[in-house]
């Protein structure tokens, strides 16, 4: 035997009824009633208004999104245009910075290459002084020899 659903009069519960049944009785609240075909519960047409219900608050949310979308670039757009001059500024800055930076670089770089060049040219000239005085040294010694 094939059963229907349809829905108590009283109290809105969900009753299983055989096909071709006239009068019901709820087994939840115990109210016995006539069953007109309204009353039956179909359930494509139930599927249909969760269906319904679901797309529904979908779009809802999607419309929700698409507010706080445009809200977020709003305060992104205001929050960038109030940015952009300092970020300019800024960016002038980190420029000069990277500019000065090199130029200090570079000189150190040659100021000491520089320096280690006339150091290297001093220490080789007092090198030289030095060899000239123990070379006269020895000619002197030499000649104090040769005289005795
Ligand atoms: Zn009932």
């Amino acid at each position: 035997m094939k059963l229907e659903e349809l829905k108590c009069k009283n109290c809105g519960a969900i009753i299983e009824v055989e096909e071709n049944a006239k009068n019901v009785t709820c087994k939840y609240c115990n109210t016995t009633f006539k069953i007109k075909d309204e009353d039956k519960v179909d359930p494509r047409k139930q599927g249909y208004e969760f269906e319904k219900g679901r797309m529904e608050a979908q779009e809802e949310q999607f419309r929700n999104n698409i507010e706080n979308l445009g809200e977020f670039n709003n305060i992104a757009r205001k929050a960038l245009n109030e940015v952009f001059p300092i970020f300019k500024v800024f960016r002038i800055v980190i420029i000069v910075f990277v500019i000065a930076v090199f130029g200090i670089v570079i000189f150190t770089m040659i100021s000491s290459f520089s320096g280690f060049k006339s150091a290297r040219d001093r220490s080789e000239k007092i090198l030289n002084e030095h060899s000239a005085y123990e070379n006269r040294l020895e000619e002197r010694a030499e000649n104090i020899l040769n005289n005795f």
